[in-house]
């Protein structure tokens, strides 16, 4: 069992499975193959010195090989020497590769779907092999239809989310919710954040589906998709209101981005930008920025003060806003530790002629004390939750009435 314990840990467990299974056994070639329209196709293959006769990729019609022989009992799993058995030996492939012994065992998926062969063979007839190799060849065998069994799960659980979001974006099923933004003293209307509502049956947030749709490569797409829509409601807002719409800067830096704001007047357009991941060339999205800044575009940063925004993606990206996160306007009236972060995020703002805008406001004290820390807006649900675009329209109006008589 020596050769066992000493694998050479590739880090993929069905590859270390087939060397370490045909070092033991003796054998020269190891493979799992996969049962592709009518082929066997090698998807991993261990074969030190054969590379250039079998590598994954490869395939064989599944009317040459043993594969089908072993599933429906024509062949045994284990033929020690294939001059003995008169199937194999009748097989062309027995004298062209050439197999003198072969182990192979039939890998199902967890449903019961065969799924193809994990297989050991030599040139060279082996007589010593018995019935302790098969055993120990079949407990290699189910780690490896274990482990295929999970990848396969995954890649049709991603295959259907990609689906979903294919669908979300063909037939736009989402809608725009908005949620003002406010000047806090006095209190006025200044902004309307364009939030993206899925299928409430999804039972995920929006942040979610933004998240599998980038896994999904369609990331950029519904991003584009749902901005596009809120752009729409820019002539129904107020004229001293702006629109900002969530952006993530791999979509800004996208080629198609720029384009789809050409001819807007962009002077009432905010993009609130997350860095999500990490971004890895600020120089691409200050190319597409520039020009559109320089129309009038402001940018925020969105969520200062989480994990995502670090401070060098607020300094690289010089943002016209920076939107405090929620997590630091929750209980900042009693918190000094998020009281001093705040401040400093706002000495900075002051410092550098940007403005703060305060997310997820819930209560008159949270309210109060970003006001006197000197916090120049902000949205929350004290002031308005995001609601559908006539709803938040006639909000702002109430509120602006209000203070005109107040
Ligand atoms: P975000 O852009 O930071 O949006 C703020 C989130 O806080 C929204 O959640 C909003 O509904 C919620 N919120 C607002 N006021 C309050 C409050 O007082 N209390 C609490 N607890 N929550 C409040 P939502 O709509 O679920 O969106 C979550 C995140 O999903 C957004 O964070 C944004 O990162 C992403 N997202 C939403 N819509 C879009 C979109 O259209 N495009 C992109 N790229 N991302 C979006
Ligand atoms: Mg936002
Ligand atoms: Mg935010």
């Amino acid at each position: 069992m020596e050769a066992l314990a000493a694998g050479s840990a590739s880090g993929d467990l069905v590859q270390d499975a087939l060397e370490a299974i045909r070092k033991h056994l003796g054998m020269e070639v190891a493979y799992l193959s996969e049962f592709v329209d009518g082929r066997s196709v090698f998807r991993r293959v261990d074969a030190p010195g054969l590379e250039h006769l079998i590598k994954p990729g490869d395939s064989q019609s599944l009317e040459d090989v043993y594969c089908n022989h072993i599933l429906e009992g024509r062949l045994p799993e284990l033929i020690p020497n294939t001059a003995k058995e008169p199937l194999a030996r009748a097989m062309p492939i027995t004298d062209a590769v050439p197999i003198g012994s072969h182990v192979s065992i039939p890998i199902r998926l967890a449903d019961g779907t065969p799924y193809g062969m994990f297989c050991c063979l030599s040139p060279a007839p082996n007589e010593t092999l018995n019935d302790r190799d098969l055993q120990t060849m079949k407990m290699f065998a189910d780690l490896a239809a274990r482990h295929v069994s999970e990848e396969q799960a995954a890649k049709t659980a991603k295959q259907r989310t990609a689906e979903r979001i294919r669908r979300a974006i063909d037939t736009q099923a989402f809608r725009i919710a908005y949620q003002p933004i406010w000047n806090l003293n006095p209190l006025r209307p200044v902004g309307m954040e364009a939030l993206c509502r899925f299928d409430e049956n999804s039972g995920q947030t929006p942040d979610i589906w933004f998240r599998e749709a980038d896994e999904a490569g369609l990331g950029a797409e519904l991003e584009m998709a749902v901005i596009r829509k809120a752009l729409e409601s820019l002539p129904s807002l107020p004229e001293d209101v702006y629109l900002s719409v969530n952006a993530s800067p791999g979509m800004v830096a996208g080629d198609t981005f720029a384009g789809m704001l050409e001819s807007l007047p962009l002077k009432r357009v905010v993009l609130e930008i997350t860095e999500h991941a990490r971004v890895e060339d600020y120089r691409a999205l200050d190319r597409v920025l520039a020009p559109l800044r320089a129309s009038g575009l402001r940018v925020a940063v969105d969520d200062a003060g989480a994990g995502y925004a670090s401070l060098q993606h607020i300094v690289q990206l010089r943002p016209n806003l920076i939107k405090l996160d929620m997590t630091l306007t929750r209980d900042i009236d009693k918190d000094r530790a998020r009281r001093s972060l705040a401040a400093a995020l706002i000495f900075f703002a002051a410092e550098t002629g940007t403005r703060i805008v305060a997310e997820g406001i819930e209560t008159e004290g949270e309210l109060n004390s970003l006001m006197a820390l000197g916090v120049a807006s902000g949205q929350g649900y004290l002031l308005g939750r995001p609601v559908p675009l006539a709803d938040a329209i006639e909000l702002c109006a109430k509120r602006t009435d209000r203070q005109a008589q107040g």
